[in-house]
């Protein structure tokens, strides 16, 4: 049996640690686990409806010690990446959360409401809140030349009853109307995956999640080992037909196949 050489974990969430409210089976104690291995972990998730202090309060829930500033979420880096794009005070257009609002003011830029208020930029990310008046208002500011971000474009999340809509299915609702294409923060770009990196200080990182196009596809642009893990949206048959580019290294029933003793399975 073959353990994962790794000295740091990158996880994604949904799907992985929880499907909606509920935990996924095996990953508190996983994460316990890999807490008293000393084996430091960065939560990667493109999920951009909840702040890192929400998300945090929830992991912990389930009796896992988990601290914000582990939590880096694609609006956290979208955030980051409009204020190295544009000026300070620069009007942003948020089609999204309060969370997404809340980091883009964070960064020194400045909400506003609507297409009339001429944003420089607008930037997309998932919120169960979103109308058709918030896409109607973003379509109209990307067709006047404001520069258009999305957090990410999955195109579904794993809830308690099924996949649901996620970020790329609104997105795509923009591109179809506009024509535009937005950049993009979240997994798989090198973006997220480096300022993943960079938070968990690791020399050997593992990237585990449950979805090829992001998770795995992000960690093997960025050149570093991934595991699928098999609780989420993708299954052992998506993995063996993937292109290469989105193969990972190692199939995982769940997160507790990443403890010593685990037995994660090794793809050819
Ligand atoms: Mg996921």
């Amino acid at each position: 049996m073959e353990s994962i050489d790794f000295d740091g974990l990158l996880l994604d969430l949904d799907g992985c640690v929880y499907t909606g409210r509920t935990a996924v089976p095996g990953a508190a104690e996983a994460l316990t686990g890999l807490a008293e291995a000393g084996i430091p972990v960065v939560f990667l998730t493109n999920n951009a409806s909840r702040s890192a202090d929400e998300v945090a309060e929830h992991i912990s829930s389930f009796g896992v010690d988990a601290r914000p500033d582990q939590v880096l979420t694609s609006a956290i880096v979208a955030a980051r990446e409009l204020a190295l794009t544009l000026s300070a005070g620069s009007p942003v257009l948020v089609v999204g959360s309060d969370a997404l609002a809340d980091q883009v003011e964070a960064e020194g830029m400045r909400v506003v409401d609507t297409a009339s208020d001429d944003p420089a930029a607008v930037v997309q990310g998932f919120s169960p809140d979103l109308g058709w008046l918030q896409i109607a208002d973003a379509c109209r500011a990307v067709r006047s030349g404001a520069r258009w971000w999305a957090t990410n474009l999955d195109r579904t999340f794993p809830t308690e009853h099924g996949e649901l809509p996620g970020n790329g299915a609104f997105v795509r609702v923009i591109a179809d109307t506009t024509g535009a294409t937005p950049i993009v923060t979240g997994k798989p770009s090198q973006t997220m995956m480096d300022a993943g990196v960079r938070a968990l200080g690791a020399d050997r990182p593992l990237m585990v999640g449950d979805r090829l196009e992001t998770d795995i596809a992000g960690a093997r642009a960025a050149g570093f080992p991934s595991g699928l893990v098999l609780t989420g949206v993708h299954r052992e048959a998506d993995a063996l037909a993937a292109p290469l580019e989105h193969r990972p290294d190692y199939l995982l029933d769940d997160l507790t196949a990443l403890l010593p003793g685990g037995s994660p399975r090794r793809l050819p």
